[in-house]
């Protein structure tokens, strides 16, 4: 059981994921509990070439091109202060090497990519946005 983090019904995102209380930055969110498969799909995680499955409600956190939470191993971490009531997000293209399908990105920050999921128009993005770069340290 995860108190931290609540699933709730959105009107335009489906369900998402928002934190209960205010989080400090680098604060533990969640884990990589689910289950190992073999086959990704719209909740699995990617992590050393493998896919998990979380529950909920680590399934229901969104993508967004400007995250709040990051993946550090198995642990999903905060990356700044977030208020109680904030959804929590990550960058979905830093734990996948591909997508099931492409989606259209509804985060509304100024650096959305749009359409993510798109492997092509992802990389030439990556090399043309100041300030990307430094976001990727994962290994
Ligand atoms: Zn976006």
């Amino acid at each position: 059981m995860n108190d931290l983090l609540e699933a709730r019904l959105t009107p335009d995102r489906g369900t998402a994921a928002f934190v209960t209380r205010e989080i400090n930055a680098g604060e533990l969110l969640g884990t990589l509990a689910g289950p190992r498969i073999e086959t990704r799909n719209r909740y699995t995680i990617e992590r050393d070439g493998h896919h998990y499955e979380p529950g909920a409600p680590v399934r229901y956190v969104n993508h967004s091109c400007t995250p709040n939470a990051r993946w550090s191993g198995h642990e999903l971490r905060a990356l700044r202060t977030l208020q109680a009531g904030e959804e929590v997000t990550f960058d979905y293209t830093e734990t996948e090497s591909g997508f099931a399908a492409p989606f259209l990105c509804r985060c509304l920050s100024e650096n959305c990519r749009n359409v993510i999921g798109d492997h092509s128009a992802q990389e030439a993005n990556h090399s043309a946005s100041p300030g990307a770069s430094s976001a990727v340290s994962r290994e």
